[in-house]
């Protein structure tokens, strides 16, 4: 060493736990780059590891100030403010930009403690410092990468929210502050409730064993009353406790990642899909409806006509083939009978082609049928033309799914039926009320539909005969076949139900349908 500080190795005072000669072999050994100067930062020592930090030997750096380790850009009120603290005889911590001897420049973290003596003057400034370039590396990499994902999920068009094991928001974005002004405090755990009323123990289960689960839709109701739907796919992920407790013992905390898309638009264009599908499949029933009754009633009709000439050609046959006294068999009458036979023949073949001309309906695999959603829809469907018409209407659906066993084509044509009867019926009133009144009810085991209208009503004699096929109140000029009614009932009658007009209502005419609930779903 070439130079030592100022005060010589004291001898071990008798009392002193410690001889004096350890205490400078410590400070020598020290891993923390160490040194000693005098009041106005000259250099008096210097350690090993200030030599390893630094480059200087010791002999190189004493007498010099400590200021030939400034790289030059540390800001002057850094320094001021180091002064200021250590002369208050405080401490000082803080980092300072240096350079080494081979010009190379380092961060030091510098821990500056002034050395007072007995007569409370500071007389030494001892100086430790160590390199924390590649620690603060290392921090600002993770600062930077935290604030490019925080830019990231920020920019993301999806909702993102962070939380921790008791639903605690930890972190969100922008997207995610929208839907709190949507949706009110807190949306992540209005949508968590929602997604385990709806998925139940499959939910509580992943959830419990941190299990992820992929882009789950879910239904809320926003504060404004509006059904807002939401694709919710939820991911954890664990985590180090960084505590010092857990730095021997490390304890694992899960988070939960909600990301949430609106995709109630999406949802609305469906539902839009799906509505247009069903009127497209309506009318082309309609149609089919319409042909299957066109022929039917020429059928009907040709068959009355052709029944009297069979009757007439049986009783002409039998005349002609019995001998009278008088005259013998008639040749001529004979021929004619047998012409008249011949057409007759031909007639009802005819009559066949015709039938089996009329288009069967389409049968489809029976499956479970909402009630309250084939009512709903054809309500939606028929919106336009019952609120063109001044048509209020009251629609009461069930509480619960009103599931019946059918055939939802067939289910959706007799209770569009119903309610064009009861539109029709409430059009052909002049003045008074104008309304209808839809309730689907589910009873014990079966469930239960009215269709109610303002309109004339059914008189009491009439109420078995509107069911039979080509009755009908209206003149033909309407264009009236009277099949509707005989069709609803057939339709009832395959899903095992009951259709009548209820002879208890007298305020218009009240359609009663029940239909057997799926078998388990019983009701009450
Ligand atoms: P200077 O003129 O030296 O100082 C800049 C400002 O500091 C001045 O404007 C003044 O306000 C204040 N100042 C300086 N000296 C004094 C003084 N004696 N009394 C009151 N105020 C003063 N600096 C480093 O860059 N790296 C180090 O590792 C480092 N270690 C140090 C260790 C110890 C024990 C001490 C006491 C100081 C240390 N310093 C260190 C500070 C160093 O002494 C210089 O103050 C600093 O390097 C700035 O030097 P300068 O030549 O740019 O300006």
């Amino acid at each position: 060493m070439a130079k030592q500080p100022a005060a010589q190795n004291p001898p071990a005072e008798s009392g002193d736990a410690l001889p004096s000669h350890l205490f400078r072999q410590a400070v020598e050994q020290a891993a923390l780059a160490i040194s000693i100067t005098d009041a106005r930062a000259n250099i008096l020592y210097s350690n090993a590891a200030f030599q390893r930090t630094t480059g200087y030997g010791q002999d190189e750096i004493v007498g010099h100030n400590e200021s030939i380790l400034s790289y030059r850009v540390t800001p002057t009120l850094v320094y001021e403010t180091l002064w200021a603290q250590i002369q208050r005889q405080r401490p000082w911590n803080g980092l300072l930009v240096n350079k080494r001897k081979d010009g190379t420049r380092y961060l030091a973290d510098v821990t500056i403690t002034p050395v007072v003596n007995d007569a409370g003057l500071t007389t030494h400034y001892l100086g430790m410092h160590r390199d924390v370039t590649e620690v603060h590396r290392l921090e600002r990499q993770v600062q930077n990468q935290k604030t490019l994902i925080e830019s990231v999920v920020d920019a993301a068009q999806v909702a993102i929210v962070l939380l921790d094991e008791q639903e605690r928001v930890l972190l969100d974005n922008q997207e995610y502050k929208k839907l709190i002004g949507d949706l009110g405090k807190e949306p992540a755990v209005k949508l968590l409730a929602a997604l385990r009323t709806q998925m139940g123990a499959a939910f509580t289960n992943a959830y419990e064993h941190h299990r992820n689960l992929a882009a789950r839709e879910v239904c809320i109701a926003s504060p404004n009353n509006t059904t807002r739907w939401f694709s919710c796919a939820v991911s954890w992920f664990e985590e180090h406790d960084v505590g010092a407790d857990a730095f021997y013992e490390p304890l694992r905390r899960h988070y939960l990642l909600l990301t949430i898309q609106d995709i109630s638009e999406l949802k609305r264009q469906q539902e839009e899909l799906r509505i247009n599908g069903l009127r497209a499949l309506l009318s082309e029933q309609e149609r089919i409806q319409g042909v299957r009754e066109t022929l039917a009633g020429a059928v009907y009709q040709l068959e009355g006509p052709l029944n009297m000439l069979s009757a007439v050609a049986h009783m002409l046959e039998r005349r002609l083939t019995t001998p009278t006294s008088s005259s013998g068999t008639d040749g001529v009458g004979l021929l004619s009978a047998s012409a008249l036979e011949e057409a007759i023949q031909k007639s009802r073949e005819a009559l066949e082609a015709l039938r089996a001309c009329i288009p069967i309906q389409s049968r489809k695999e029976m499956q479970a049928v909402d009630l309250n959603e084939v009512l709903s829809d054809l309500l939606k469907l028929t919106t336009a033309s019952l609120l063109g018409a001044g048509i209020v209407v009251e629609w009461l659906p069930s509480d619960k799914p009103a599931l019946v066993f059918g055939h939802p084509a067939q289910l959706s044509n007799l209770f569009k039926q119903l309610l064009s009867n009861a539109i029709e019926a409430v059009n052909e009133q002049r003045g008074g009320r104008r309304e209808l009144r839809i309730a689907c009810t589910p009873c014990a085991d079966y469930i239960e539909v009215f269709v109610e209208d303002s309109g004339p009503g059914i008189a009491e004699e009439l109420r078995y005969k509107v069911f039979q096929p080509f009755f009908t109140t209206k003149g033909a000029a309407q264009h009236h076949l009277g099949l509707g009614l005989a069709m609803a009932q057939e339709v009832v009658s395959q899903h095992g139900g009951t259709i009548d007009v209820d002879p208890g209502y007298h305020h218009g005419c009240r359609v009663r349908v029940q239909l057997p609930c799926l078998r388990g779903t019983s009701h009450v």
